[in-house]
């Protein structure tokens, strides 16, 4: 809660950091004009669009729509809550940030937090001991030896090994003077059913710690000697541990995959660890669960191009039919200009020859081959092409399936460059013309969810929507409007919603045309409505007093307009349920009339940066 952080501990932390220091850590950034530009640490991109301005200390994306103070940029980049970033970046420029400026609350949570991981970091030991000291680890470390797990390997991965019986871990941590209730807590520990104490959850296995980007311990995977069951078991989740964000090996991998632009994704610890052992350390691990938008968008801060390992057809179509449209969403820069180009940032699926897992195949035929395999893996899409084609062969009937089974992963393209190249595809693929495909598309079509219509209409803002963006621009960077716009109660002719509160919000907070503009921005609460006045402000015009005002002036008229445009769509819409054609043509050719006069009174878009 940043209420509990006075404002003004607050506006002097902001001050006694320079944003572009804190970005250059992470981002390469090189001089456009007035601003910085880069390549966004949050998305994949070739060509920068990521811009940071050093006068008004704020960053935006073009491409993926981040933005904010430098306590945003902190947060996304590291994962941290406001007042973790508030006190990282405190302790970085030296200022003294006292415990209670934290709400109680967040005190807990935090103190929580670093409990969790004081004990992870001590079982880490206490494992690690176990393997490389103790008696007990001796066959623990002939199996990895076995499995082809280098020493070195040992040592990096900081392996260990749990030991048989059933308090070990517990009397260790209790000679710390951890009670058991905490050790519960980091997920070690399991209660005993007749409620007489705990017990250790992990036994005689091989133990995988669990690391965050930070490399923090979060978690444990333990794996057994032999083939009794669970084969894998895993911390549950805790306060620190969220499956769905952490990938394994991701805090190692990081950096080679920036250099390479490339990440590999496979199963398991030890498929991990035989990458790395190969010299491929661009890879990570997903340890059984689905990949999840979390990991997809952690990704995408690191690697371009994200190749899915699988040891098995199945597991590869499984896979690929379930995160198409993940990817879709969340990974969606397939597009270089107006040019579809399927060899550049995507996502292949690479499937290795039966019997093999990516640790038997690279002992078998080496690292290099294993990269072949990878350059030549097919995108999502092909690969669900081929392996509907092997699977139901092209006679008619078969042509009739493979379409059908690809209608799906087709229609959660939401690219339509990159869309109408994969009907192209599948057309030619299959001998069934585009037309048939995309009428296939059609029938499938449904309503489109909420999300998918506030995503339309972000891309195409109507003229009001634009009108008020554009006063709002004006009320960052032309404070002194302020007045006026109270005066003239402007606000009241806003459509309801967020950039209205938005603008309330600046009225509000009563900043002086004096105050620096990444002060006036965090008047509004951290999130999108913030990322999206950070945009506003990154605009770059020209603003005179007289355009300011005409500006005013034509927002108030076309205000004027509006309940007649609204009456026409409801009309609209009557027509439509009614099926009334004629009447449906005449409204719609006079919404057409209307627009394009509203058209050619409305402020031009955005202008480009
Ligand atoms: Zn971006």
């Amino acid at each position: 809660m940043a209420n509990f952080i006075p404002d003004d501990k607050v506006s002097e932390i902001r001050h006694a950091v320079d944003i572009t220091d804190v970005v250059s850590e992470t981002v390469i950034l090189k001089r456009a004009g007035k601003n910085l530009v880069g390549l966004c640490p949050f998305h994949a991109e070739k060509t920068p669009s990521f811009s940071v301005s050093p006068d008004k200390q704020i960053f935006y994306c073009f491409g993926c729509g981040c933005g904010g103070d430098v306590f945003a940029f902190v947060m996304k980049r590291d994962g941290l809550a406001f007042a973790e970033a508030l006190r990282a970046l405190a302790r970085r420029s030296g200022i003294d940030l006292p415990e209670r400026a934290l709400s109680r609350e967040d005190q807990h949570r935090l103190k929580e937090r670093e409990r969790l991981f004081e004990i992870n970091r001590l079982a880490l030991h206490y494992f690690a001991q176990h393997l490389g000291q103790h008696p007990s680890g001796r066959a623990p470390l002939a199996y990895l030896e076995r499995r082809g797990v280098t020493r070195r390997s040992i040592e990096a991965f900081q392996l260990g090994y749990a030991p048989k019986g059933w308090d070990g871990l517990l009397a260790f941590m209790g000679g710390r003077s951890v009670p058991p209730g905490f050790v519960e807590k980091a997920g070690l520990a399991v209660p005993r059913k007749d409620g007489s104490g705990f017990y250790d959850r992990f036994r005689d296995r091989i133990m995988f710690p669990i690391l965050d980007d930070a490399s923090r311990v979060v978690a444990f995977g333990g794996r057994v000697l032999d083939d009794s069951t669970p084969k894998y078991l895993n911390s549950p989740e805790t306060p620190i541990y969220t499956k769905r964000n952490v990938l394994y090996g991701l805090n190692r991998a990081k950096e080679r995959c920036r250099s390479l632009g490339s990440v590999f994704i496979v199963e398991g610890y030890l498929d991990l660890i035989a990458l790395h052992q190969a010299g491929l350390e661009n890879a990570v691990a997903t340890l059984g669960t689905a990949l999840t938008a979390e990991h997809i968008r952690a990704l995408t801060r690191h690697a371009g191009r994200m190749v899915l390992v699988y040891d098995s057809d199945e597991a590869g179509i499984r896979s690929a039919q379930r995160c198409v449209s993940l990817f879709w969403k969340e990974h969606a820069d397939f597009r270089r200009g107006d040019v579809f180009q399927e060899d550049q940032a995507d996502t292949r699926i690479l499937v290795l020859p039966e019997g093999e897992d990516p640790d038997s195949f690279i002992k078998r035929r080496g690292a290099e081959a294993f990269e072949r395999l990878a350059q030549s893996a097919p995108g999502m899409v092909r690969f669900l092409t081929e392996s509907a084609v092997k699977r139901h062969g092209l006679s008619t009937e078969g042509k009739i399936r493979v379409v059908s089974e690809l209608l799906g992963p087709l229609a959660a393209v939401n690219d339509p460059v990159a869309k109408a190249f994969y009907i192209q595809q599948l057309a030619e693929r299959t001998g069934v013309e585009e037309g048939v495909i995309r009428q296939g598309l059609q029938r499938r079509a449904r309503p489109p969810e909420p999300h998918a219509a506030a995503e339309r209409r972000v891309s195409a803002p109507p003229a009001e929507d634009r009108f008020e963006r554009h006063i709002v621009a004006m009320m960052l960077q032309v404070p002194e409007m302020i007045p006026e716009i109270i005066d003239r109660n402007i606000l009241d002719c806003f459509e309801e919603g967020p950039l209205k509160r938005s603008a309330e919000e600046l009225i509000a907070s009563g900043h002086r045309a004096g105050a620096p503009l990444s002060d006036r921005l965090a008047c509004v609460p951290e999130g999108p409505r913030r990322e999206q006045l950070a945009q506003l402000a990154m605009r770059d015009e020209e603003w005179d007093p007289k355009g300011c005002r005409t500006l005013l002036d034509r927002f108030v008229e076309s205000r004027r307009k509006l309940p007649a445009r609204r009456s026409l769509q409801h009309g609209i819409e009557a027509a439509e349920k009614a099926a009334d054609e004629a009447e449906l043509m005449r409204l719609l050719s006079e919404k057409q009339k209307l627009a394009a006069r509203s058209r050619s009174a409305a402020p031009t878009a955005a202008p480009k940066r």
